[in-house]
């Protein structure tokens, strides 16, 4: 195993490969590390034997950059990147963006909108005889008929679209091996029907099925859609999920169920993989994206918090599978080996930092449990929250020779911290550089409960916990918190009174995140239908663009700018009681100012 995979075919010749078994196609630069899926599923099929490309963001205008590796001998695979295309390209009121993290030079306009569709073309007009296995995020949240917020319409199965012969979803280390495997001994991709995490189009029902709606069911009638979104979200355990099927006109569209969680042995064996954790050296202007993950380690997949905004359950499953401190331990050696490694971890964590090492305790180890989320609405008393495998494996970490500091930046979820004493501790202590990122999102009940987080209560109690804690440790740190503008059941009076309560607590807000109805979440669905998904009660949902600026413009405040959009705004709309009503709370104010910029986005 060299440095990195091929991305042409003199590299490729130079490991003496005249012909490849699979080329991968990403949206994204080429960084050889485990954080980013296209090089960790091509160094993970390598280490099968296989013989693998990448091509990353190839000029889509024409089909010559899809030939740089020739044609493989298995099959191609295409992912949009670590993004869905249009997440990346656009804010959330559907202006371009100009800056993209993961291409050199930070630049927009190296992948097309709906690259996975882009990309399929372009590939089976170079080589229609070849299959196309599309993965990663965009096509793994768009599998099923979707609402997309940039088209304002429900949409079919990515899978249609982009006339790829299979999908895989969720992380695909395994469905993916199996197929390369099952093809490598002679089996058609066409005739492949039982891979768990694929889904394909065919015409016979399979056995044990939930049929849904269907897509032109679900494209006229938002109950409809609705109806389908909550079937489908009570399908994700893979040890009990239904075979999905949705019909698009006479053909059916068949989603197997989810693969399974990676043990730890499992998942060690991924991370454990010789990862160059650099760049490509073709490339030479920096990429945004590696200097953020450069210094982290993921610890952990998987996230059972179930926040209604968040499509990681759809993805990476609820299931928390961790990897061993051994493996952990290894990997920051190989880290601390880097000639630009000064003594900073900046990460250790996964979706929700403190979920590591925790587990279901039920009896049968959740396998039949259907629940989206198991902290909301309140811990369920099966869940295992044992914080003496994240306690341990942080003490490892930070006492290697070589690390002088580990920070934890990934998100973290109070309620669950609320049964983790050690941990809390552990963090507050050690892990904190001057700025907790804790993401409430909201702090008024009727948001919150939409969010499936929770409440003010759980966060004023975090907050008073957090500052007593500090304050013992004779530690100055404070809390950054996150939020939300825009979801859906906030009105501009929630967001008033999220304000009020921020300047109650002396929280200052440095920044806020506009709602983005992404593909596959609960929120996007009470977005378009205006319907509660566990309730199928009405929610109000702010659509103008009015209305989400001055909703914004009320939690930024404190900025001269924003404090005279958001009296604008509000006396257009005749609502100098909100005014006034924020005007009584001023004199507030924040308690810490930012030492260091935001390293990622919290998760949770
Ligand atoms: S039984 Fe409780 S802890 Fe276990 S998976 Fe279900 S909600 Fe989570």
């Amino acid at each position: 195993m060299s440095r990195h995979l091929p991305i042409n075919l003199v590299e490729a010749r130079a490991r003496g490969w005249h012909e490849l078994d699979i080329i991968l196609v990403s949206g994204d630069a080429y960084i050889d590390h485990p954080a980013i899926g296209v090089p960790l599923l091509g160094r993970w099929l390598e280490s099968h034997g296989f013989r693998v490309g990448i091509i990353p963001q190839p000029d889509w205008r024409s089909k010559e950059p899809f030939m740089a590796l020739g044609k493989p001998r298995l099959f191609f695979g295409v992912s949009a990147g670590a993004m869905d295309s249009l997440v990346a390209h656009y804010t959330p009121r559907k202006k371009l963006r100009h800056d993209d993290a993961y291409t050199p030079g930070g630049r927009h306009g190296a992948r097309p909108n709906r690259a996975a569709i882009i990309y399929t073309s372009r590939l089976k007009e170079a080589y229609r005889d070849v299959p196309v296995v599309l993965g990663g995020i965009e096509a793994s949240l768009r599998r099923l008929a979707h609402y997309d917020y940039w088209d304002d319409k429900v949409r079919r199965s990515i899978l249609l679209d982009a006339k790829a012969d299979l999908l895989l979803y969720g992380m695909a280390e395994y469905p993916l091996l199996e197929l390369a495997q099952r093809m490598q001994k002679g089996e058609p991709l066409a005739l492949i029907h039982d891979l768990r995490g694929s889904v394909y189009v065919g015409k016979k029902l399979p056995d044990n099925h939930l049929l849904l709606p269907s897509f032109d069911a679900v494209a006229g009638s938002k109950e409809t859609y609705l109806a389908a979104f909550r079937q489908a979200e009570h399908q994700l355990n893979p040890y009990c999920a239904h075979t999905l099927v949705q019909p698009h006109g006479d053909r059916l569209l068949i989603c197997n169920p989810p693969a399974e969680p990676l043990t730890t042995q499992q998942l060690d064996a991924v991370y454990n993989l010789p990862f160059s954790r650099e760049p490509h050296p073709a490339y030479t202007e920096a990429i945004p994206a590696f200097e953020q993950i450069k210094l982290s380690l993921t610890s952990h997949r998987g996230c059972y918090g179930g926040c209604s905004f968040c499509a990681i359950t759809a993805h990476q499953g609820k299931f928390i599978q961790s990897r061993s401190s051994v493996s952990l331990v290894a990997e920051l050696q190989a880290l601390s080996k880097k000639g630009w490694f000064r003594g900073t971890v900046s990460d250790i964590g996964g979706p929700t930092a403190n979920m590591y090492g925790t587990a279901c305790n039920a009896a049968d180890g959740g396998k039949n449990c259907r629940r989206p989320s198991c902290l909301y609405p309140k811990p369920c008393p099966n869940l295992r929250a044992d914080d003496q495998p994240a306690v341990g494996m942080l003490r490892k970490a930070a006492g290697l020779n070589g690390v002088r500091t580990v920070t934890i930046t990934s998100g973290i979820r109070y309620d669950l911290l609320e049964q983790q004493p050690a941990y809390f501790k552990e963090l507050v202590t050690r892990h904190i550089g001057g700025l907790l990122k804790v993401a409430p999102e909201h702090l008024a009940g009727q948001v919150t409960a939409l969010m499936r987080k929770p409440g003010k209560e759980e966060f004023v109690r975090f907050l008073e916990r957090f500052r007593e804690e500090s304050r013992r440790h004779g530690k100055q740190q404070g809390v950054v918190p996150y939020l939300i503008s825009g979801h859906p059941g906030c009105r501009v009076d929630e967001m008033v009174e999220l304000a009020q309560q921020l300047q109650r607590l002396k929280l200052k807000v440095e920044q806020a995140q506009e709602f983005t109805p992404t593909p596959g979440t609960a929120a996007t669905c009470m977005y378009y239908t205006g319907l509660d998904p566990d309730s199928g009660q009405p929610v109000y949902v702010a659509r103008t663009d009015r209305e989400k600026i001055l909703q914004k413009s009320i939690l930024l405040r404190h900025l001269p700018e924003e404090r005279q959009r958001s009296i604008k705004l509000l006396r257009e709309l005749g609502r100098n009681d909100l005014l006034r009503m924020l005007d009584e709370g001023q004199g507030g104010g924040g308690q810490y100012r930012r030492t260091t910029p935001p390293q990622k986005r919290t998760a949770r």
